[in-house]
């Protein structure tokens, strides 16, 4: 079989990153265990990249185990479904995970400890006979997103077909998670068989399932059963361990040595990628016809008394995941959500898991979670820069983080933009070398949030300006009309009083006065509305300085 990418591989690597202790085995020695269903279930409608999804329940419906309750919002979106069979119990705004720390809307479903799944019609093999269009149709309807943390819709991603490699991402690079690691020590085959489905459906040529260095065993796992494959289509690759490998366009650079060009896709180089989790979920919805409805999560740091990789129903308040680890130490200061480095902190341990959930991290005030990453950092709590140009030397995607920092402290968000914000992956390595201690993520994050703000608001303002034009050539449109139509009867009048004779000439006179009279009036109903939105547009840039204040 012909290979392309893995023959004569040379492993290539990319600019900055940094060597961090992994603090994985805290997690890693314990096997992984599955969380007991609880009472209550708080399902966010946004747990994804994209348009938030949209609930089809309504409070006090009774729904089965994994029934979707809420559908995609639009084409970038994902559905939702019940953990558990049971109730309904309200649609309200609730504490969901997320850097703002704001509530959002959820649907909250109650437990009936039935245990009653909704029927479920398994393809398994049948997979190989059905079009690409209806597995992505499968996936979306499963609302499997990637659960590498990124929580891109799984099926918009694999809209790129005859994508030549494609790359299973278990790096898992970031120090203290051991979800991917654990999936692949335990569950090979599975991954490998939602590879070989994902492999369907973009018309992949060849799989490599890329790891870091420091997963032994997850090497071994994964090399037993690619050495059971006779096809040559999978190849493992390991990677040296350097943060953030794991990096979608980092990994790339790896395996490649091809660069992703600024704003565009893996596919622009032939690759797609996929974490080894989301293959998993994919062969769990093909084989099992199973949702998302659960993950693998690491629970971990050194403030809980038995870290380790828990199975969890997305929905579960993150309390209860801490309690089946044995509950917080006396000196646990905080929990984040996702690792040290691109993880942020939770305010409240009620919140739920959710699908980008791979970790929780609890800190201790004296332990070196704090100083291991940028996530805990607290905003204000910071020198001033010295311009030493660490931050530059470190950031993987050869940006400025100094000159991004400068702007959009001070709000400049056109220059911020101009240094390629939207590149910054926000791995933190910026951050995690400052001396200044500057938690320069928290700033770009600031930026590119405002930003998308004010684009939206832009494009209201836009759509609102072109309905106003197209009313306007309306009612110009209309005015004409009825002028033309005035004026041909007034000719056809004018040529009657020509013709005709005494009576008849009095009649067309008459009717020419009328023909008048209902002109001046109609053009004094026309006249109203322009005078209406000549006084809106008057009265628009007052509307305008308000908002603008
Ligand atoms: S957080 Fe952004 S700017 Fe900082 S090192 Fe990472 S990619 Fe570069
Ligand atoms: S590392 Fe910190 S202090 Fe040094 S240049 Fe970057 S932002 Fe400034």
């Amino acid at each position: 079989m012909t290979k392309y990418l893995t023959d004569d591989l040379q492993l290539s690597h990319f600019d900055g990153g940094l060597h961090l202790d992994g603090h994985k085995s805290m997690s890693t020695e314990r096997p992984v265990s599955r969380l007991e269903p609880g009472p209550r279930y708080v399902l966010p409608l946004q747990q994804h990249i994209g348009a938030s999804s949209q609930p089809v329940v309504a409070k006090g419906d009774r729904v089965l185990k994994g029934q979707m309750v809420a559908r995609p919002g639009n084409l970038v979106s994902a559905a939702i479904h019940s953990p558990v069979s049971g109730t309904v119990v309200d649609i309200r705004p609730a504490d969901v995970p997320h850097i703002s720390g704001l509530q959002d809307d959820c649907i909250i479903i109650e437990n009936d400890y039935r245990d009653e799944w909704v029927e479920r019609k398994p393809l398994g093999d049948e997979y190989n006979n059905t079009s690409p269009s209806d597995l992505r149709r499968l996936f979306r309807d499963a609302g499997i997103v990637g659960l590498g943390g990124a929580t891109f819709p799984a099926a918009v991603k694999q809209t790129e077909v005859n994508v030549r490699t494609l790359v299973l991402n278990g790096v898992e690079c970031e120090p203290y998670i051991s979800c991917d690691d654990m999936l692949m020590r335990n569950q090979a085959a599975a991954i490998l068989t939602g590879a070989e489905i994902i492999a369907h459906v973009i018309k992949a040529r060849e799989c490599i399932i890329a790891i870091e260095d420091n997963k032994p065993e997850a090497i071994a796992a994964m090399r037993e059963v690619v050495a059971r494959d006779t096809t040559g289509f999978f190849e493992v690759v390991v990677v040296p361990t350097i943060y953030p490998s794991g990096g979608e366009k980092q990994l790339i650079k790896i395996l490649s040595g091809k660069e992703v060009p600024s704003n565009k896709y893996p596919a622009e180089v032939d690759m797609l990628v996929h974490n080894v989790a989301t293959s998993y979920a994919i062969y769990r919805a093909v084989y099992f016809d199973e949702p998302l409805i659960s993950r693998l999560a690491t629970v971990t740091g050194e403030g809980v008394r038995e870290p380790q990789n828990i199975e969890v129903l997305i929905g579960t308040p993150m309390s209860d995941c801490i309690e089946h680890c044995g509950g917080y130490l006396d000196n646990s200061e905080e929990l984040i959500m996702g690792g040290p480095m691109m993880g942020f902190t939770v305010s409240n341990d009620a919140a739920p898991v959710i699908k980008a959930t791979n970790c929780l991290l609890v800190t201790t005030a004296d332990a070196a979670t704090v100083a291991t990453g940028p996530a805990g950092t607290k905003p204000g709590a910071h020198m001033p820069c010295i311009r030493c140009g660490k931050c530059v030397t470190v950031c993987p995607v050869r940006l400025l983080p100094q000159q991004m920092y400068w702007y959009a402290s001070s709000k400049n968000m056109d220059r911020v933009q101009e240094h390629n914000l939207f590149d910054c992956i926000e791995c933190g390595c910026c951050a995690y070398v400052c001396p200044s201690e500057i938690p320069l993520v928290q700033y770009f994050r600031f930026a590119k949030t405002t930003i998308r703000q004010q684009e939206r608001e832009r494009k209201h303002s836009d759509i609102a300006r072109q309905r106003h034009e197209a009313h306007q050539q309306r009612l110009e449109k209309q005015k004409r009309e009825r002028e033309e139509k005035l004026r041909k009867k007034r000719e056809m009048l004018k040529q009657k009083s020509a013709a005709g004779n005494g009576d008849d000439s009095k009649k067309a006179a008459i009717a020419e006065a009328l023909a008048r009279a209902q002109e001046k009036k109609l053009a004094r109903q026309q006249d109203l509305p322009k005078a209406a939105s000549t006084a809106e547009q008057e009265q628009a840039p007052s509307e305008r300085d308000k908002q603008e204040s």
